[in-house]
């Protein structure tokens, strides 16, 4: 048999080379000359291979596959990408927060859930977490919370110190290091865990009605978990356990699924709901609003170019299309800023050319030039034009696809609603969802948590968190800790 002759190397202006393994040199042992332009290529390159990580979500990988609608929610949104029998291709990239790109998929974090619809509209971005809320609910905590997530700046260590200094002193916190501290903070795989847009969304339907929406993309593997002594192990064993499992699974041919589903709340009963709807440190109870089934999300292509697919790829809350708008959570208003922010600070202003990134359908933008833009720009270069050019086209997006606010402006928290507790919801679950094994290993986790470099007033003040939360637990982990 004939056997197939490789490729010739070529520098990356496709010029043939003459050597993978030599440079050239003045004789076998002389030095090296500059000219070898080639070689200079190599060194060149592999100096700018990192582009920097992302701050936060650092580590993480993901997948392609596609969206589709199985259910009729069109009286809730006339969005292309939800309309009956719509199918669209999708991006997922699941990641943790704290850790650096290096870091253990099973350390104890949220996980990252974020999913591109390629749609019909253009791109639409839902940049979700594993978890229904968030520790803080304002964004000038957001760069605090993070950094005392990460490293302090004399040690350059991680360090619980630190983090319960910070979330004992943020009670609204308390929800979510209920769920961290829980089985969920550790799933077994991501295909074992359900992803939440947490935030609350406006939909619009056909009729310009408005309604306010919550996500729940369901895992159909069932929810699974890793113990703190499993996920210790591992992260010594295999640090990239939740990377390697998606990748394995979608190559043998066992996609993984999740089933969408959504709380519709009318437009109206925000005002007065027991709980304020957009504060991302709260759910809406089931009981008040039922999931709606809306469609199933596959996973069923690996990435062939982590860097070019995964890496780059800039998912932007700010990526609405029509029928989707945002609400008045705070955390989302300043995410919808901040994430196209932190791209332009990665990959340069031109992001949204790099493959992954750019939309499916046309792109009739007045963006102009910048570093590395690739698509061509054309004349008219501005608006408004009597030169033919692209004009909005306002009847997309009626005056109604927003909400209206007055008032003084100010430094304040929410306006408190009828039952706005930050220790209610987390109670709730430690008492009416979790079993008693669960219990056991939330405080077990608390007090290994706890015992790992949180000094003697923060500690005192983690106990009276806890017994905030919830009377029993908050003793049994002061207990724990000192050992009784
Ligand atoms: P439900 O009994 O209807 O819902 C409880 C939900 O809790 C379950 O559906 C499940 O969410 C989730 N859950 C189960 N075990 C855990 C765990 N160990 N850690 C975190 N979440 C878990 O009651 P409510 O809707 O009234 O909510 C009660 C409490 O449940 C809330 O205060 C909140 O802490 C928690 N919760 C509520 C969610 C909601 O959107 N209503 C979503 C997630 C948690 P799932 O079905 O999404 O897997």
């Amino acid at each position: 048999m004939k056997e197939k002759k490789p490729k010739h190397t070529t520098t990356d202006t496709g010029i043939p080379v003459s050597s993978d393994e030599f440079s050239l040199t003045v004789g076998p042992d002389g030095p090296i000359l500059l000219q070898d332009h080639y070689l200079i290529e190599q060194m060149a390159n592999f100096n700018r291979e990192r582009i920097p990580e992302r701050q936060p979500h650092a580590k993480g990988s993901g997948a392609f596959g596609h969206f589709k609608v199985t259910k009729d929610v069109s009286k809730y949104t006339k969005a292309a990408v939800f309309q009956p029998g719509a199918t669209t291709d999708t991006l997922m990239r699941f990641s943790t927060v704290a850790g650096e790109r290096g870091s253990p998929d099973t350390w104890r974090d949220p996980r990252g859930f974020a999913l591109k619809f390629y749609t019909s509209e253009g791109n639409y971005d839902m940049v979700g977490n594993n978890t229904p809320v968030f520790f803080i609910r304002d964004p000038m905590k957001f760069q605090h919370f993070i950094r005392s997530q990460k490293r302090r700046a004399d040690t350059n260590l991680r360090d619980h110190d630190m983090q319960w200094d910070f979330w004992t002193l943020s009670p609204e916190s308390a929800h979510q290091v209920t769920i961290l501290m829980g089985d969920r903070g550790i799933p077994k795989s991501w295909r074992h865990m359900n992803g939440y847009s947490s935030h609350t969304y406006m939909w619009v339907n056909a009729k310009n009605q408005r309604f306010w929406v919550k996500y729940h993309f369901k895992t159909d593997q069932g929810i699974d978990y890793l113990t703190q002594k499993d996920a210790d192990r591992l992260a010594g064993e295999d640090g990239d356990y939740h990377t390697r499992d998606l990748y394995d699974a979608i190559k043998n041919g066992d996609h993984p699924s999740w089933t969408f589903k959504v709380q519709i709340m009318p437009f109206k009963d925000a005002e007065n709901y027991r709980f304020n709807p957009f504060d991302l440190t709260k759910v809406w109870p089931h009981d008040d609003y039922p999931l709606i089934e809306v469609g199933k999300l596959t996973l069923d292509r690996n990435p062939t170019d982590h860097h070019t697919e995964i890496e780059q790829a800039a998912f932007e809350p700010n990526n609405l299309v029509p029928g989707i708008g945002i609400s008045p959570d705070k955390m989302l208003v300043a995410r919808v800023f901040a994430y196209a922010d932190a791209h332009r600070a990665r990959m340069g202003v031109n992001y949204r050319q790099i493959p992954v990134n750019r939309p499916k359908v046309p792109v009739n933008s007045y963006s102009k030039d910048g570093a590395m833009r690739m698509q061509n720009v054309s004349d008219p270069v501005y608006a408004p034009n009597s030169k033919g050019g692209p004009q909005a086209d306002p009847e997309r997006y009626p005056y109604v696809e927003k909400w209206a606010a007055s008032g003084e402006f100010m430094h304040s928290a929410y306006t408190p609603h009828k039952e706005d507790n930050d220790f209610v919801q987390p109670g709730t679950l430690i008492r009416e969802v979790m079993d008693d094994a669960q219990r056991q290993r939330l405080v077990a986790n608390v007090v290994g948590h706890l015992k790992n470099g949180v000094s003697k007033p923060i500690l005192e003040r983690a106990f009276e968190y806890w017994r905030n939360i919830d009377k029993n637990i908050g003793n049994r982990i002061a207990k724990g800790v000192k050992g009784g």
